[in-house]
């Protein structure tokens, strides 16, 4: 067996050097920022509570897109912005971003003009960046694109093209994109405080989540990326602090392709709620969402769970356009993710202390801690800009240019390569495994856990079948099969402590099952 030399992951918190910036949270909007400062030659540190992408930045859509239910609201500023970062994604990350074709479907004919003139306004957004142009589609056209589309009444269409991409894949690699350019990103390690002197923010302390050891670490600038933490964030800033985020919950749920044949996606652009609801083919299932639910209620924020109306909502809207519907015992898997939204009554609040556009804001307080929320994967990069930009004016760092509208992400093919993995993928072959399946329902070779744990930082059984590989994602009882031997491999390659390991499987049960829905 080819053992790992083991390493103690904690090593660059020790010599007590100080930071340029340190960066709050290993989702889209932190890691962003870690791979733009380190990019500058800032001397970078992203801590990460639990797993990258274990929060919403795990759970989207997964499109890279324009947005054009945006288009209905009139925001063509955010919709422009966003499909130009769309095709800079495409160009640097073509591992993990691809173009694709989306129909939405008319059942009358003033749809179809309505749709097809708001589609020719978003390829105009799009300018030179545009992936293909919208185009009508007649009946046969339509049912030809979504063999699986009902149609009675059915009179046409217009399909449209936007990226798709696998969210959680793209966060590893802007976790190796930043660790390339010398930064220090480490997962499982929280705040718990900040330090401050002369009323001024200078360092944080951290939690080791796994030995419990504690850390304190100086910084210039300290960068809030928490998502729907950032209130509590905030809070250990100035406890007094007004709320200003209020989460709403959006769910997906994952069926087997057979119910949407073809490699189409549908639009559905009118739901019972006012929304648009996408089923799209994703890694060889279809991927339906999303809802829009208010969460007030909600005391927890890890790990929010599908509620059954969002279900039935999902499955009901289905049925009406599909002409296989999936039924609850179809269902493979469903997530939910939460979206920071701004508190209506801050909005006028955030205009005096904010530089902020109507989908993210970059907020300083009074101290001196930078908060960035809200937003999109879709506009990570051009958030990270701003932020960073910000925080070298805050921390009085020495100006230095954004370079990453160009930067190539890890892993980056010299030619479109169908792999997620880019150039690493030629790596596998060096690993045990690489010729055995974990599980015949999904196309992961074991090399690629024992790579994920020994390049990619996974530390859980939870992370390598949610989040390195998308197992739990796409099939919730398969995935719930390969616990064990995900295990076996962990305790070999990590050596953890007996009791941890058996923590460690008891708590990746508990995940399969939240990714499970019980038929009714
Ligand atoms: C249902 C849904 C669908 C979406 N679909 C799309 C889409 O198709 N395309 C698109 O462009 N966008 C989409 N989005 C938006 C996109 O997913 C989010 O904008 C993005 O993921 C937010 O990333 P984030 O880093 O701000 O937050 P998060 O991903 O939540 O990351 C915050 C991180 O901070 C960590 N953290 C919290 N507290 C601490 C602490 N004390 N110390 C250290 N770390 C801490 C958390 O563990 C978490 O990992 C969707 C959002 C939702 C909810």
């Amino acid at each position: 067996m080819d053992t790992p030399v083991p390493f103690d992951r904690l090593a660059a918190l020790r010599d007590g050097k100080p930071w340029d910036v340190l960066i709050i949270g290993g989702g889209a909007s932190g890691l962003g920022a870690a791979v733009d400062a380190a990019a500058r030659g800032y001397r970078t540190l992203l801590v990460e509570a639990r797993d990258y992408a274990s929060g919403t930045s795990s759970c989207s859509t997964k499109l890279i897109h324009g947005g054009v239910r945006y288009l209905r609201q009139g925001d063509f500023a955010l919709v422009s912005h966003a499909l130009h970062e769309r095709s800079h994604l495409l160009a640097n990350a073509p591992h993990l971003v691809h173009p694709l074709a989306f129909v939405i479907p008319a059942w009358g004919q003033l749809d179809r003009l309505v749709y097809g003139a708001g589609l020719k306004l978003y390829d105009l957004l799009a300018g030179s960046h545009g992936l293909a142009a919208s185009a009508s589609l007649n009946r046969q056209e339509v049912i030809a694109a979504l063999p699986g589309l009902r149609r009675a009444q059915l009179c046409g269409g217009i399909r449209y093209w936007d990226g798709q991409f696998d969210d959680a894949r793209l966060a590893v690699t802007l976790m190796r994109t930043a660790g390339d350019l010398g930064a220090t990103c480490l997962n499982y390690l929280p705040v718990t405080g900040l330090l401050k002197s002369g009323g001024r923010i200078v360092g944080a302390t951290l939690r080791d989540a796994e030995s419990g050891e504690e850390f304190e670490v100086q910084a210039r600038a300290v960068i809030n990326a928490t998502g729907v933490h950032a209130d509590h964030v905030r809070q250990l800033d100035e406890p007094t602090a007004a709320p200003l985020l209020t989460p709403s919950q959006g769910i997906h749920l994952v069926v087997d392709a057979d119910f949407l044949p073809g490699r189409q996606a549908l639009m559905i652009p009118k739901t019972e709620d006012g929304r648009v609801m996408f089923a799209i083919p994703w890694q060889g299932k279809v991927l339906l969402g999303t809802t829009d639910t208010p969460r007030p209620d909600l005391r927890q924020l890890d790990d929010p769970q599908p509620l059954t109306a969002e279900i039935d909502f999902l499955l009901r809207t289905a049925a009406g356009v599909l002409m296989w519907p999936p039924t609850h015992a179809d269902i493979r898997s469903a997530f939910a993710g939460l979206r920071p939204l701004i508190h209506p009554e801050h909005d006028s609040d955030r205009q005096t202390t904010a530089a902020l556009s109507r989908d993210h804001a970059v907020m300083v307080s009074p101290s001196g801690l930078i908060t960035v929320a809200g937003g999109k994967w879709t506009t990570y990069r051009r958030m990270a800009e701003q932020v960073i930009d910000r925080a070298a004016q805050v921390a009085g760092l020495p100006a230095e240019p954004c370079t990453t509208r160009t930067l190539k992400l890890h892993g980056c093919p010299s030619t479109p390569g169908e792999d997620v993995l880019g150039t690493d993928a030629a790596r596998l072959v060096e690993l045990p495994g690489h010729d055995r399946l974990l599980h015949p329902a999904f196309p992961y070779s074991e090399a690629r856990v024992r790579f994920a744990i020994r390049h990619e930082a996974a530390r859980t059984i939870e992370d390598i079948l949610a989040r390195r590989t998308r197992a739990l994602f796409l099939d919730a009882r398969a995935a719930e099969s390969c616990i064990e031997r995900v295990g076996e491999m962990l305790g070999e390659e990590l050596a953890p402590a007996p009791k941890r390991l058996k923590a460690m499987i008891f708590q990746a049960q508990q995940c399969a099952r939240r990714f499970q829905v019980i038929p009714t």
